[in-house]
């Protein structure tokens, strides 16, 4: 049996905060109890969203708080011809079609209501690449480790686009081809991506890939019950010694780890020890968010 491989794969959007480094930190320390393999994958795949020079500074991020990976750094940036030849394989298959429309024309319908499964409706206009949804096995099913038995049919969720108009990979199809590529067998992160599951489960099927574990953390919400993410302006993580430590004790109650309070000021080194140690993941609660505790200050 292959070991353990699971990754940490931020959009590099913005640097990481609180939440980010909750989903990190969970995912290190499965990996590094089950003497497994951690890899960071950088989701490049949209650069107009990425500020130049983030990616490095999540690696710092990371490396502040112990988060040391293995094997080299990927970025999806460099991964063209890989998703290439995978749409191609389901286009082939007639899992994958060219589509014209825009959001504007299907507005009225809460999912995209495939006109073009069977033909470009206006072959003239710029083409996205969406996943036949309906076809394959149906309804998904399959066993979080939190959230347990999942049945979503993805039909319901509409055609994802694989492709956008502008010729950029979307997250669906390079998440998949990349977790596939890297052996990934293990995946632990938000819970915001769980209803993405059942898409990404029909696309290992449709590429013969083995579907890895997934386990889906609830998100942290801040004091106004939003969930913390860059869209919401939450501050980046500092990288000082005195709130790394802070913070990365924090993160561990978050994770219902329920470290020992006089490793709070500990180095990052003891702390992490001792979390891989008594890292439990069945005493995480299966909770869709989790709020941000008082005491935990964002400032550094
Ligand atoms: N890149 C995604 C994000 O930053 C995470 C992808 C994943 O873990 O599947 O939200």
């Amino acid at each position: 049996m292959p070991g353990y491989r699971g990754r940490f794969a931020p959009t590099p959007s913005g640097p990481l905060h609180f939440g980010s480094l909750v989903t990190a930190l969970a995912s290190y320390l499965d990996a590094r109890q089950a003497k497994g393999t951690w890899l960071v994958r950088i989701e490049d795949v949209d650069p107009p969203r990425c500020p130049p020079g983030t990616d490095t500074a999540i690696l710092r991020q990371l490396e502040a708080f112990g988060l040391h990976w293995d094997e080299e750094v990927r970025y999806q940036s460099t991964r063209h011809e890989a998703y290439q030849a995978a749409l191609e394989q389901l286009a082939k298959h007639g899992l994958a079609y060219p589509c014209s429309c825009s959001r504007k024309e299907w507005r009225e319908y809460a999912v995209y209501p495939g006109w073009c499964r069977n033909g470009v409706r206006h072959p003239d206009r710029p083409l996205a690449w969406r996943l036949r949804s309906d076809l394959g096995e149906r309804p998904i099913v399959w066993y979080d480790r939190l959230f347990e038995r999942q049945c979503i049919d993805p039909a319901e969720l509409g055609d994802v686009v694989l492709k956008r108009k502008d010729g950029l990979w979307a997250y669906q199809l390079a998440v998949v081809v990349d977790d596939g590529d890297q052996h990934i067998n293990q995946i632990v992160r938000g819970t915001d991506l769980l209803d993405n599951t059942p898409w990404q489960c029909q696309l290992q099927r449709a590429l013969s890939l083995p579907q890895p574990r997934y386990l889906h953390l609830p998100l942290i919400a801040a004091d106004n019950g939003q969930k913390l993410s860059k869209q919401n302006l939450a501050p980046a993580l500092p990288t000082d010694d005195a709130s790394v430590r802070r913070l990365l004790h924090e993160a561990l109650i978050i994770l219902d780890q329920t470290p020992a309070p006089f490793l709070k000021r500990a180095p990052v080194t003891e702390q992490l020890t001792a979390a891989i140690a008594a890292w439990n993941s069945d005493r995480l609660q299966p909770r869709m968010y989790r709020a941000l505790p008082r005491s935990v200050s964002l400032e550094s």
